[in-house]
């Protein structure tokens, strides 16, 4: 499904056709809020990959394989910090493929990162030892990157020990083991993505959540696709408390898929502050939209349009506003969800479907589905 990027001139458009005129302030806020240039760039890193797997335990039967553990969080980690508003996030991996440690830094250089997140899982000889720990950079070379990311470390740190548990084993720096030093003799930083990004320009931080080496750090905070995923918010928390984030307010499309009998199901999350939500649409080429449903109540995420036609390609768009005592206002809007109904195919309908009515639409249904999937797929963990 194609995704076409929002523009705000849509809202004078939707405004001019709908007749409603939405309130100054809200209008305002939104229109700068969107406009917000530079986003923060922010490359998660999910360590090792490929034929190197990191740690590597199995405990009651189970698999606890670091470099798996380490991606299912960075994905996480990713959905998580893209609910705020100007960030931009990648990963260096998306897969089990093998990265070099300078290839991660290379990636992050080349993706103009503003910081660099290093996601990892410890193991000891020991198995009774636990915890988290974030390293960060030491002060050699450039201060500012190893204040930076201690800041950072430290807000990781803290939303790891907070929200989930883990033992505190605190922040820390570590030198190089052989005295190597930057050119202005600074002791080096042990960790070459540390070293690598400081020497690159931005801070790198290396997150170490849990051992994969103690059975109940496993247990407890490795043990699922949802504990996983619960560190991973953790970690995009801790981000967005260093970089001062605010949470997007727009809401967003999750699907929208043609079902078998020709109707058209959206599904979305809710934006923030807004008390209403209004499905708009168009056929594809128009200027105008039309109102599909309105929405008094706040809870509902999803409709199935039962109008739609063959042949046609429309594009939803849904907002959220807010009625009170400044009048009318828009508080957030989706990006255009295009959907391309397929014409209905030759020999079939008129002449052999009695019905003959737009609901009948079954062959269509396993072309569309696909797009479908391909949409809901995006960012998905599992
Ligand atoms: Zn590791």
């Amino acid at each position: 499904m194609q995704r076409i990027k929002k523009a705000w001139i849509l809202l004078a458009l939707l405004v001019f056709f709908t007749g409603i005129y939405p309130g100054d302030t809200a209008y305002a806020a939104a229109t700068v809020k969107v406009q917000a240039q530079n986003p923060v760039v922010i490359v998660l890193d999910p360590g090792h990959g490929g034929y190197d797997g990191g740690a590597c335990r199995i405990w009651g039967k189970k698999k606890y394989y670091e470099k798996n553990l380490n991606l299912s969080i960075a994905l996480a980690c990713k959905r998580e910090l893209e609910k705020y508003s100007g960030v931009k996030v990648y990963l260096t991996r998306t897969g089990d493929k093998y990265l070099s440690l300078d290839k991660r830094v290379s990636n992050a250089k080349q993706k103009k990162a503003d910081l660099l997140v290093c996601l990892h899982n410890n193991a000891a000889e020991s198995s009774r030892i636990r915890g988290a720990c974030v390293y960060y950079p030491n002060s050699g070379w450039d201060a500012e990157i190893g204040k930076d990311g201690k800041d950072l470390a430290r807000c990781i740190q803290n939303r790891l020990v907070k929200s989930c548990g883990i033992k505190n084993n605190g922040t820390m720096y570590r030198n190089s083991a052989n005295r190597s030093r930057y050119s202005d003799k600074s002791i080096a930083d042990y960790y070459q993505v540390i070293k690598g990004s400081k020497l690159a320009g931005f801070p790198a931080v290396i997150v170490e959540h849990a051992y994969v080496s103690n059975p109940e750090d496993c247990k407890q905070f490795l043990g699922s696709a949802d504990k996983l995923r619960k560190l991973g918010a953790a970690d995009a928390m801790g981000i967005a408390d260093y970089l001062g984030l605010v949470k997007n307010t727009d809401p967003e499309f999750t699907s929208v898929t043609l079902e078998e009998d020709g109707t058209v199901k959206l599904c979305w999350e809710p934006g923030l502050y807004y008390q209403k939500q209004i499905l708009y649409r168009r056929e594809s080429g128009q200027t105008g939209y039309t109102k599909v449903a309105a929405f008094e109540d706040p809870e509902v995420q999803e409709y199935v349009d039962t109008s739609a036609s063959p042949g046609i390609t429309y594009e939803y768009l849904l907002a959220s506003y807010y009625t009170g005592k400044h009048g009318f206002g828009y508080t957030g809007l989706t990006d255009i969800e295009e959907l391309v109904i397929p014409a209905q195919p030759t020999g079939e309908g008129e002449t052999e479907n009695p019905e003959n009515s737009d609901n009948s639409q079954n062959t269509q249904g396993e072309t569309v589905q696909e797009q479908g999937n391909q949409n809901s797929s995006e960012g998905n963990l599992t």
